[in-house]
């Protein structure tokens, strides 16, 4: 099975989802400027969308902060966790009460 901390490069950003099966699935990130930014594609979302409970991307560097087109991204989805894959590790937020909240740091290597 796929583990998030082997989907980071430092060359663009990945993503996609991870399923009731736990099962994680990465589909092609179109945005414009993929080092930067990730969008998922609107068929690949909707192909997941029912099966999925989290979405995951990764970022190109060790920042695992939410830029802000993150968080609008994950506040328009509170029924999924959200993680962001940085260089030494993933970070799980989650939506409560129209909050972003940061729920979970796994250091690579103990995923
Ligand atoms: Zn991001």
């Amino acid at each position: 099975m796929k583990k998030l901390s082997n989907l980071w490069n430092d060359t663009a950003e990945r993503c996609g989802f991870i399923l009731k099966s736990g099962e994680i699935v990465e589909v092609d990130n179109i945005a414009e400027d993929p080092k930067n930014e990730f969008e998922v594609s609107e068929a690949d979302f909707e192909k997941y969308y029912a099966n999925a409970v989290a979405s995951w991307h990764s970022h190109t560097d060790d920042f695992s902060n939410l830029s802000l087109s993150d968080y609008y991204t994950f506040l328009s989805l509170p029924e999924w966790d959200h993680w962001i894959v940085s260089k030494y590790k993933s970070v799980k937020f989650s939506v409560k009460s129209e909050c972003v909240i940061l729920e979970e740091v796994v250091p690579h290597g103990d995923d």
